[in-house]
């Protein structure tokens, strides 16, 4: 591999060390990746939690070029809108556990946390109560870089160097629903605008909630009248076996925030479905509404909008939705015998397509890095996991087949190889 020229500036990098290694992903197959040295890897990560359709849907391409000729570019601010816009919005509304909810497209996953942590806070300032300020969000939530996201971020990592946040949040554990109604109750209930819960916790290391957790969770927050915001950017489409993720469960929640799988990952986009009592006051029905002065250059962006709709249907013709709880036992099997491993801490899997692996604690105080190197090792036996944390992460797109899987917990093996 040779080093990289590049003045490419990578996410969540070591520079040092990514400067003189990187690993040039130059393309997609289904399940499969090729570097450019032409080596194949079973992306057993579907990118960043994103590829659930697999990769090279030549029909995205061809309705993106197709949008494109028609309709490149245009806004959706003011009275402006174009048809892919207002159709992906009505389709993701009826995903929406109750009628009425209303859909605010974005330009990803950390422009969703954003804006619901906008919308929530306008909301109660223009329903008489905008004292009603404080987000509460979850230990080892991860909730994007943006300026809300990095606030309520439940990893202290993602906050080392960035000075002072933005002082109206606070963080709980993220298995005690007692620990919630505590931190409300000493906020004040009328100081606090939201609640943000990932149903099953993605890049903090995947954490299932406990039995009864998220319907105790959604109780509280009704209790005090809190937002339950569900950051299903990663759980939704699919991910863990339903279409938003938080309807796995039988909840309703006040705002969904999305993006990721929304289309494949193959153009940029995210949404937030707003339940109808919380948009209400912009939308009375006559002009003179409260604006929300908040939304993106790309909201609405008609070719992200449009490939999106085509990535629904093919969710939908392939049941690629069911999938994904289908194949969360086999998944659960296929990482299960690591618990044995004398280096393995822990496995958590068997809610949805993810799992997180840990390495035990000896190993992570003697060798730092050592999730870092059980990556390497796994990309050594040609396949991709993610190291998070205290160990690494597996998330395959939806169509990954059961040998593939099969695959992955014996490459989990093989990398383990390399930490001892
Ligand atoms: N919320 C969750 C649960 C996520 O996992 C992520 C990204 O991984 C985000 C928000 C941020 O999304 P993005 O990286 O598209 O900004």
């Amino acid at each position: 591999m040779s080093p990289s020229t590049s003045a490419l500036w990578h996410p969540f990098a070591d520079m040092g060390a990514v400067e003189s290694s990187p690993l040039v992903i130059d393309r997609a197959e289904g399940v499969t990746v090729w570097d450019e040295d032409g080596r194949a890897y079973l992306d057993a990560t579907a990118a960043l939690w994103f590829a659930n359709l697999g990769h090279g849907r030549a029909e995205l391409a061809d309705v993106a070029a197709d949008q494109i000729r028609k309709l490149d570019a245009y806004s959706t601010f003011g009275d402006y809108g174009n048809r892919p816009a207002f159709e992906l919005a009505d389709r993701l509304a009826g995903l929406f556990p109750e009628a009425g909810a209303k859909v605010f497209l974005t330009s990803g996953g950390g422009d969703s946390i954003d804006t619901a942590a906008k919308i929530a806070r306008a909301s109660w300032y223009h329903r008489g109560q905008p004292e009603r300020v404080h987000l509460i969000s979850r230990t080892h939530g991860y909730h994007g870089t943006h300026g809300f996201g990095t606030a309520i971020a439940g990893i202290p990592a993602n906050l080392g160097g960035f000075g002072p946040q933005a002082p109206d949040a606070s963080v709980v554990p993220h298995d005690d629903v007692a620990a919630l109604e505590q931190e409300i109750l000493r906020v004040g209930p009328e100081r606090v605008a939201a609640f943000f819960c990932e149903p099953v916790i993605g890049a903090g290391g995947v954490h299932l909630p406990p039995e009864g957790y998220i319907e105790a969770a959604v109780a509280v927050c009704r209790k005090y009248g809190v937002l339950f915001i569900a950051d299903c950017v990663i759980c939704a489409f699919g991910r863990l076996g339903t279409w938003l993720g938080i309807d796995r469960w039988p909840v309703v929640p006040d705002l969904v925030t999305m993006a990721k799988g929304i289309n494949g990952g193959v153009v940029p986009l995210g949404a937030v479905l707003v339940r109808d009592e919380v948009a209400a006051p912009f939308f009375p029905g006559s002009p003179g509404a409260p604006v929300l002065r908040h939304g993106a250059t790309y909201a609405g962006h008609p070719v992200a909008a449009r490939v999106a709709l085509s990535a629904l249907d093919i969710y939908e013709r392939e049941g690629l939705i069911a999938r994904g709880r289908a194949l969360e036992g086999v998944l659960a099997d296929a990482v299960a015998p690591l618990a044995g491993h004398e280096l393995v801490g822990d496995v958590r899997a068997g809610l949805g397509l993810l799992s997180g692996i840990d390495l035990g604690p000896a190993v992570l105080e003697a060798l730092p890095g050592a999730p870092a190197i059980w990556q390497m090792g796994c990309r050594e036996a040609g396949v991709l996991v993610r190291p998070l944390g205290r160990g690494v992460a597996v998330s395959p797109p939806l169509t990954v087949q059961e040998q593939d899987i099969a695959r992955i917990g014996d490459a989990l093996h093989a990398g383990l190889e390399k930490v001892a």
